[in-house]
């Protein structure tokens, strides 16, 4: 076969699986939307055959072998081109060496597992869900071992999520945080409440033109980008030109919509600046989990919670809910939206505590799977760092260890990526704070000069590059802690005064 031919093939299998993505993510969204609640199990076989369809596409010795053979000739073909083959040799090995009796297994626990986690978790019986963990910890563990026995399992588990994170980065990132942050939680405990204002009852169908408002905002294209509502906020990327961000409204918590938004619309901006040319390719992707989580919490926090935000953000909430916010000002909004105060559940924590709720989530899970932590002694461990780190007492384990979703789905090691994400942008906002007036941009209410800087140094390159080389290339210097440890001390300092 001459290298054309091959790669036609290679660029007429990428389309085909596009393709069968397209389909599954639209009835995936279908199903968290609009479709009727009876639809769910004929919609789950047609998403199961697809999803299969797709994997008989790549997964088969003609792919392997049209892989190799570029491969082979990855100096003939573009630097785009190897990199696809890099990516998708990698993505065939990992599904491959997994036997796939026991991949059956792990998705048939899977679903046992999600089951016995949400009745645990509204029963407040902890011991409902643990025989189950302790099967996904073994099937973890093996799997890791297929992936590369020669690495600790919770470093190939890591990888997955977040390519070339190790154990010792993240000990170190983690290690200074806790210095950094926890001294600073007796001093936030100490700070008044929650103004009430924050939770006064403002109208759904007006805080949905918020949510137009700060699309607009946030300069997304409704031609490429829609919004819609689901039980859990969520972005879609389908391709370039579809994009789909949701929220969730609560009458009495005006602001759990708005900054979801501006969250969504963050990974939103990423999705629709990927580079054109990467369409239906595997290159149009994040680089990674955390860079997608990079994007996210550069809007929702460093954009979303500086103190010009507050300032445009406040003549649009008066115009909205006058009865709320025609008295508030500035500093009041903005007191409001940095709120800080240490509490039990991750997603409801603010920018400063909320890293300490990760590190808790790291440190349990890197002893689960080496074995140092057994699953009995899980709640304990847990609730006895919520008190060292956060100050706080846990009530009952729904509130505590069984609140989230990702060890009852086998997700280890996808939570530092959350941490690394606000991180990652820190280190972003430093460098664009130096290039660019960020006030300005946002007084103006024009935030396009911020995005094309994103889109330049991070959108378009796809997973073209690594993420520490977007970093590296971006900012100048490799990922480092320091940043973010800045920032957020800065942060209570603004809010604060202290
Ligand atoms: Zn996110």
């Amino acid at each position: 076969m001459d290298i054309q031919t091959m790669c036609d093939k290679l660029q007429n299998l990428q389309s085909e699986r596009a393709a069968y993505q397209h389909a599954s993510a639209i009835l995936h969204f279908d199903g968290s939307t609009v479709a009727p609640r009876g639809s769910a199990q004929e919609r789950g076989m047609v998403m199961g055959m697809l999803s299969q369809k797709g994997y008989e596409l790549f997964v088969n010795d003609d792919v392997k072998k049209l892989l190799d053979a570029l491969w082979e000739k990855k100096d003939e073909i573009t630097p785009e081109q190897a990199r696809q083959v890099e990516l998708m040799r990698k993505e065939l090995d990992n599904l491959t060496r997994t036997p796939m009796d026991e991949y059956v297994e792990y998705v048939q626990l899977m679903t046992i597992a999600d089951e016995k986690w949400r009745l645990a978790k509204e029963v407040n019986d902890y011991a409902i869900f643990e025989p189950y963990l302790v099967k996904t910890i073994e099937f973890k563990r093996k799997f890791a071992s297929y992936k590369d026995a020669n690495i600790p399992a919770y470093d190939a588990m890591l990888d997955d999520y977040e390519k070339g994170i190790t154990t010792e980065t993240l000990d170190a990132f983690f290690g200074m945080l806790r210095e950094k942050l926890v001294p600073l939680i007796t001093l936030i405990k100490q700070q008044p409440p929650k103004a009430e204002f924050a939770n006064a009852s403002c109208s759904i169908p007006k805080q949905r033109e918020l949510s137009d408002y700060l699309m607009e905002v946030l300069g997304l294209d409704r031609n490429y980008c829609a919004i819609a509502e689901t039980e859990h906020p969520v972005t879609m990327g389908i391709n370039k030109h579809d994009v789909r961000i949701t929220t969730h409204y609560f009458e009495n918590d005006l602001l759990s919509s708005m900054y979801s938004v501006i969250h969504e619309g963050g990974h939103a901006l990423y999705e629709l600046n990927i580079a054109e040319e990467y369409q239906r390719t595997v290159l149009y992707d994040a680089a990674s989990i955390g860079m997608h989580e990079s994007q996210s919490r550069f809007f929702e926090n460093m954009i979303g919670h500086h103190p010009a935000f507050a300032k445009l953000m406040l003549s649009k909430l008066a115009e909205l809910f006058p009865q709320v916010y025609e008295n508030v000002d500035q500093a009041q909004l903005y007191r409001a939206i940095n709120h800080m105060q240490p509490s039990l559940i991750r997603t409801d924590a603010d920018e400063v505590t909320y890293p300490l709720h990760i590190m808790v989530r790291y440190e349990l899970e890197k002893k689960l799977i080496s074995g140092e932590l057994s699953t009995k002694d899980l709640p304990d461990a847990w609730n006895a760092m919520y008190k060292d780190y956060l100050g706080i007492d846990v009530p009952t384990d729904s509130v505590g260890v069984l609140q989230d979703m990702h060890w009852s789905a086998g997700f280890f090691g996808y939570f530092p990526t959350y941490a690394l994400g606000s991180a990652y942008a820190a280190q972003y906002m430093a460098t664009i704070e130096k290039e660019i007036d960020i006030a300005a941009c946002i007084e103006q209410s024009d935030l396009s000069p911020i995005t094309a800087w994103l889109t330049e140094h991070v959108h378009k390159h796809g997973r073209m590059l690594d993420p520490k080389d977007i970093i590296m290339n971006a900012t100048g210097e490799a990922f480092s802690a320091q940043h973010y440890v800045d920032y957020l001390a800065a942060k209570v300092k603004d809010v604060y005064g202290v």
